[in-house]
């Protein structure tokens, strides 16, 4: 199972300090050879948080990039090259908060091949809108994102996908269990060998009911994320 934290823009360099609980708590966790965690702070802290999890299983990507893979005159922006060379070895590409701000299915496409070409692992968000699920356009929708973000992509072995739906980032509110499973049946009869992961407002509640859909490869998670004790006890509970 994958354990994803998404920062987001939240963290400075004393937030590193909340890692060595994280560090000791997988250290004598039992199930510490199945568990998967990922670090996706912000891009500042990247490098400093690779350093400090060097030792341990724990790994680091970014939270986004830009679509060139090579270095270039795009002032204010960090490549796959870049963060590669940060310590990045993931990174979460589509994440619905910047489709928000204008990122579509086409950019998508290009930043996933140019960390692809650097050989980095991509966590690729795709997820409905609050309208679309309300039209029962769900399955249309992420079917097309899928399409047009993985288009001309051949070897897809290096993409996990996050199903995150959008009116459930940062809301408190989760799919029913059997729309969710369905959810990521659909997904997988599309992309047959892809892990899916769940996202959107999981936490230390709501893991009892979602460790129960048995076809989920681990969670992405955001605010939760931020809070060492409540990452810490989602990984717990998933496995109790
Ligand atoms: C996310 O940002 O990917 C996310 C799932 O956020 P949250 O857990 O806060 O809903």
């Amino acid at each position: 199972m994958y354990f994803i934290a998404n920062w987001k823009m939240f963290g400075g360099f004393s937030s590193l300090n909340s890692l060595n609980k994280v560090i000791k708590f997988l250290r004598g966790f039992k199930n510490n050879k199945i568990v998967k965690i990922i670090y996706c702070p912000p891009s500042t802290l990247i490098n400093a948080m690779s350093k400090k999890l060097k030792n341990t299983k724990i790994e680091v990507g970014s939270q986004n990039c830009h679509e060139n893979e090579n270095y270039g005159a795009f002032t204010g922006s960090i490549n796959s090259k870049i963060l590669k060379d940060a310590g990045a070895k993931y990174i979460i590409i589509g994440h619905s908060e910047n489709r928000q701000t204008g990122e579509n299915d086409e950019l998508i496409n290009k930043k996933i091949k140019s960390a692809l070409k650097l050989n980095l692992r991509v966590i690729f968000c795709i997820g409905e809108k609050l309208v679309e699920k309300k039209k029962k356009i769900t399955k249309r929708v992420l079917k097309n994102q899928i399409n047009l973000g993985l288009r001309n992509i051949k070897n897809k072995n290096k993409i996990l996908i996050a199903y995150e739906p959008v009116w459930s980032i940062g809301t408190g509110l989760i799919p029913k269990s059997n729309e969710l499973f369905n959810t990521v049946t659909f997904i997988k009869k599309i992309l047959k060998n892809n892990k899916v992961l769940y996202g959107g407002s999981v936490n230390p509640k709501n893991i009892n009911q979602l460790k129960q859909i048995n076809n989920i490869d681990g969670f992405l998670i955001g605010g939760a994320s931020q809070e060492t004790k409540k990452f810490i006890d989602i990984i717990k509970k998933t496995y109790i």
